[in-house]
Formats: C-alpha cells, structure tokens, sequence
C-alpha cells in the first residue's frame, strides 16, 4: 500500500518513484556487510543503509587494529561451548557458516589469515581496515548500493510488516529489512544502541545492554602508577563480600583507571553480577606457577647474590620495575634504599604474601565507551536459528550485535557476524 501511495504521488509530482529492492540492509558493520554480499550473490537486489560516513567504523579498531577476525577451534562442538546458553541457537547457524567457511572466505579474497596464541586468527596483513577494504571491494563487484551517511530515523510497518526505513532525505522501501546496527559498546562508531529501540518497539523483548567484556575500575591509587605494564602470566581470584568467587589466570595489564587484558576483559561479566552482590575484591598471584616457598627460595638466591644491592634493585630484577616499586610501598618500610642484606625474614615473609596475593578493590566495570562488546539484544526465542528470521515480524532479520549473546573476546563476536549475516543473507 505505502508503495502504491509512493508511485501515485511520484506520478502526481512528475518524478521517478524511488526504487525499490529486495532487500534493505540497515548498518554497515561486519554483520551488515556479509548479509549483503551474501543476498547479492544470490542475485538479489540489495540496499545498504549506513549512517557513518564509511562502513566497517568499529570493524576498523577490532583486535588492537589488527582484528581478531575468527577463532581457528574448527571442532564445532568446542567452539560452541564458547557461546554459553546461545549454545543450542548457534548449532545450525555455525553448520552453514563455520569457521572454517570464515578462513575460506577471506583467504578466496586474497586476505589470508593467521593464527596466534588461544587460537586467535588475524588477517596476515595484521590491520584491521584491510578487512574492511575486503568487504568493501565486494560490496562495490556485488552491484550492492551502498549508502553511507544515511543514518535510518524510522522504521514503519502496515500490517505487521516493515515497508519503509526513513532517512533524512529519502525513504528507502524493500521486501525484506536485515537490522545490523550492533549493540551499545563504543558509541563513537556508529553503535548507539538506535535498533534496540526500533526492535522494543516493534515487540521484540530487548534484554537491556550492559557493558560486557569491559576492563575493571580499581579504587587503590597504586594500580594507577602501574599504567601500561603487562604482566604475561597471572592468577587472578576474584572474592565477592570476602568468598572466594572464582579464578582465572592468563596476561593482564594495569590501566590508569584499573586493570585490563584479556583475563581480566573475560572475567568482566562475572565480575559485573559479583558487584550487583556487594564488595569486591581480588588477588593477583604474580607466579601462579610456584608455590610459596619457592618464591620465598628465590628472593633469598637473589639477596644472598647481591647482598650490597639496593634491595629495590634485586626485587626489580624479579618483576617489572614498576611493580617492584608498587610492591615495595605496600610493605611500607621505613626507608627505600634498604640493603638487600638488611632485608629481614619476616620482610621476605611479607614480601611473598604480597607477590602470591596482591590485593585490590574493584569499583566497577568501565562504560560502554570502553566495552568491547555489550551483551544486551533480542532474545533468542523470537528468532529463527535457522535464517535469523524475527518470529514476530516476517520480513524482518536480527544479526551480529543486535541479538542478546554473550561470548568471550578472542575472535568469538566476529564469528557471530559472519555467520548470521551470511545465513540471513542466504535466506532472504
Ligand atoms: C575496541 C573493540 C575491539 C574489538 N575487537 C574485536 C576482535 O578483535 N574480535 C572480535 O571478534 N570482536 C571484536 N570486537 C567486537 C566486534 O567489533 C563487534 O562484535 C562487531 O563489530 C559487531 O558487528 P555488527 O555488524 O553487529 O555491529 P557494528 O560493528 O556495531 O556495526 C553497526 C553499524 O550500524 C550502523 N548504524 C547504527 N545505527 C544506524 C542507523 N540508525 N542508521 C544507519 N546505520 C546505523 C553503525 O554506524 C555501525 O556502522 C571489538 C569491539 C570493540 C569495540
């Protein structure tokens, strides 16, 4: 009918009515731009909607710049495992486009892929944009028109069905919309969270997004002096109202607001559900792989070595520098250039308790601004698994960060939008 209306008053007004297509896709990210290849191969015609002035804007800042494109666990059964409760949905998702399809598709297009530590995979090349240029480069050979700085105002429907997104000079019209405008992390991209309210409005139930996969704020000011140190190797436990919660131990990094890395950005969710408990705090074990006395055994093979050394001196040959110093003010002794060989036993004792157990109070999770992904979206039950296909509105499809999964970092939020945008862009 609105398309009826649109032609009649084209006629009326003398112009050319606006063309329609077979498929609208609204935001150009990873999810939007693999839905769209993907349709347009199927020899579809395809719209993509995007209110930046260039697509792919996060996709460009993932991984460091370097984007952790996939992660190369090829056994389906253990790379679901990965994906909590959305375990189930993902299994005929992940059986049409798999990682292993994720490695083919990029290396066909001539960006090979990598594989590092915790099975990470990167684009040989190591820059982030080099995938967006990939995507680019076939949205252009897929004849797929893509509109950038058209930021979608509106979503109408008639009959239960979307006709229309309203732009701020145009209204675009299409048999089928594909919704990929992400989740609410890093709204400087692109993703304020603007499909979240079309979709609550349309009855979808949206889960509220939180910050996800987030560093952690910590209020001791010592922390603060260690910003930019990584320390490749540690076991963090985690305590809420003094009860031990739980462990994770891997590389962190100290931040000027708290810590961060890869263990910490995967312990945030949890962390996020202890803080809504109560207090917490953590521990850090700085040589999770020895035991007490070892350390204790080292320390003092270190002083009996250098015994007219500055102790400070010794200790930062034992760790960084900066945590040294750190370290060294929390045992408070009365002066800072103490001999290591007038460093006593019961010092060592303290010394040891603190480089087994550091300990920390956590504030809070960062904000969105520094989220790598937000877990909030559409829940499960009102989309198809097989085609992302809404249960509540036919012609509509959910993929990439607008559905409510939650996963680890390590390449595992990419995955999920290559393989949802294709499979929508496979159906549609
Ligand atoms: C700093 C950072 C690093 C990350 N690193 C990794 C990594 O290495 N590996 C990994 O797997 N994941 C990583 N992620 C997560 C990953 O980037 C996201 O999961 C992914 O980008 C989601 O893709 P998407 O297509 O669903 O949404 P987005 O990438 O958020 O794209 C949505 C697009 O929709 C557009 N849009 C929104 N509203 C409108 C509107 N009204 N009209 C028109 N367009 C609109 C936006 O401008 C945006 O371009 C990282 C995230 C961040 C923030």
């Amino acid at each position: 009918m609105v398309r009826f209306n649109t032609w009649i008053l084209c006629y009326i007004c003398g112009m050319s009515p606006a063309k329609h297509y077979d498929v609208a896709v609204i935001g150009g990210g990873p999810a939007g731009m693999m839905a769209a290849l993907r349709a347009a191969e199927r020899g579809k015609s395809v719209i993509l909607l995007e209110k930046n002035p260039r697509v792919g804007k996060k996709l460009d800042i993932t991984g460091g710049g370097r984007c952790n494109i996939t992660n190369a666990e090829f056994d389906k059964r253990l790379f679901l495992k990965h994906y909590g409760t959305a375990e189930k949905f993902l299994h005929s998702p992940l059986a049409q486009f798999g990682v292993q399809n994720t490695f083919d598709f990029f290396t066909e297009r001539g960006l090979p892929l990598v594989v590092e530590a915790r099975k990470r995979a990167f684009p040989q090349t190591h820059k982030a944009p080099d995938v967006t240029k990939a995507l680019q480069k076939y949205l252009k050979e897929g004849g797929i028109d893509v509109r950038t700085g058209t930021a979608v105002r509106e979503i109408r429907t008639e009959k239960g069905r979307i006709t229309e997104a309203v732009c701020d000079n145009a209204t675009y019209t299409a048999d089928n919309f594909l919704l990929a405008t992400g989740g609410a992390s890093h709204p400087e991209t692109g993703s304020t969270g603007d499909g979240f309210r079309w979709l609550t409005a349309l009855g979808h139930t949206v889960r509220l997004p939180t910050p996800s996969i987030v560093p952690l704020k910590v209020s001791d000011v010592w922390v603060k002096k260690l910003a930019g140190t990584t320390i490749p190797n540690v076991k963090i436990t985690f305590f809420s109202e003094e009860k031990r919660a739980f462990s994770k131990t891997g590389p962190i990094l100290f931040t000027h607001f708290g810590l961060s890395g890869p263990t910490i950005l995967n312990s945030a969710k949890q962390v996020g559900d202890l803080l809504l408990a109560g207090a917490v705090t953590c521990m850090i074990d700085l040589f999770p792989d020895v035991d007490f006395s070892e350390v204790d055994k080292n320390i003092l093979a270190a002083v009996d070595a250098n015994k007219n050394k500055q102790f400070i001196n010794v200790l930062g040959e034992i760790v960084p520098r900066a945590v040294a110093n750190a370290v060294f003010s929390l045992l408070k002794m009365p002066s800072t250039d103490i001999k290591a060989h007038s460093f006593s036993k019961e010092d060592r004792r303290r010394l040891v308790h603190l480089l087994k157990a550091l300990p920390m109070t956590v504030t809070g999770l960062m904000g969105f601004d520094r989220a790598v992904v937000s877990d909030g979206g559409v829940i499960l039950e009102e989309v198809d698994t097989r085609s992302m296909r809404s249960r509540i509105i036919p012609n509509l499809y959910l993929i990439g960060d607008v559905l409510h999964i939650s996963r680890p970092s390590g390449g595992y939020s990419l995955q999920l939008c290559w393989t949802t945008g294709y499979v929508a862009g496979n159906t549609v």
